[in-house]
């Protein structure tokens, strides 16, 4: 699934190169070691006492989300959280081809964590992905873009179902330096009340407790949202987009609960 999912994105333009990283936390026992039998142990960034126990499948730093399903253990690192959940044992696989996991593993883990211990929702399963998509990072250079009223009034304008699969819209945080602390701290923040969260002038972080293919579909919305969006400013912003009282209409037939129109 995370190999679909890489191959996805990498189809939507949101990985060039070795960008973008994957990783799911399960909260169950697995037994990493036919597919990951190579075991030491790495100090997690932050501690994570309630996920003692849980495993973490995450991209190795460097690697390509397109190539992950040709041969996911060279690809992916498994990691299984210590009791008191300050360290864990990292399994990787004889074809490894990284040294360390991915730089933003700091946001993967603080995320999961959020979601699946701090808010009290019940959930033993979580995916979380960032991705570079061209048109959603292109409109989060324009200053009116940063406004995340302004953002999400005319992305999710172009389609009817943006507003049913983005019922929280997409959240906005300013620039910080990848792989920092105040990243991770942003992220957590804004995925609590949103679905994915566009990085200012870097990329977009999604999560999802169904699947990791969900997260990716969340990545494809908002990009598919962005690039009308860009079209429009392209043709002179000749489109109107779907009118406040239309997508108010679109809610109340879904049973959509929104605050954006
Ligand atoms: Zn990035």
């Amino acid at each position: 699934m995370m190999g679909e999912a890489g191959r996805h994105l990498a189809d939507l333009g949101a990985c060039e190169g070795a960008a973008g990283n994957i990783s799911v936390c399960a909260h169950w026992p697995i037994e990493p070691r036919g597919r990951f039998p190579v075991a030491e142990v790495m100090e997690l960034p932050q501690q994570v006492p309630e996920l003692a126990g849980a495993t973490l499948l995450v991209t190795g730093s460097g690697r390509r989300l397109r190539e992950i399903g040709d041969d996911p253990a060279a690809h992916l690192a498994c990691i299984v959280v210590h009791e008191g959940g300050k360290s864990g044992t990292l399994y990787t696989g004889l074809q490894r081809r990284f040294e360390r996991v991915t730089s933003e593993f700091n946001s993967h883990l603080a995320v999961h964590y959020d979601q699946m211990a701090l808010l009290g929702a019940w959930t033993n399963f979580h995916a979380v992905i960032h991705a570079q998509p061209v048109h959603l990072t292109y409109l989060s250079h324009i200053p009116r873009y940063q406004d995340e009223q302004y953002l999400n009034t005319h992305l999710l304008r172009w389609q009817p179902e943006t507003i049913v699969q983005l019922p929280d819209g997409i959240g906005y945080l300013p620039f910080r330096v990848p792989s920092t602390p105040e990243l991770m701290a942003a992220n957590v923040e804004g995925l609590r009340k949103h679905r994915i969260v566009l990085w200012g002038k870097h990329g977009a972080m999604a999560r999802s407790d169904v699947s990791v293919k969900r997260a990716a579909d969340r990545i494809e919305y908002a990009e598919t949202a962005a690039r009308y969006e860009y079209l429009n400013l392209a043709a002179g912003e000749a489109g109107q987009g779907l009118s406040a009282e239309e997508i108010r209409a679109i809610c109340r037939t879904f049973h959509v609960q929104q605050d954006i129109f």
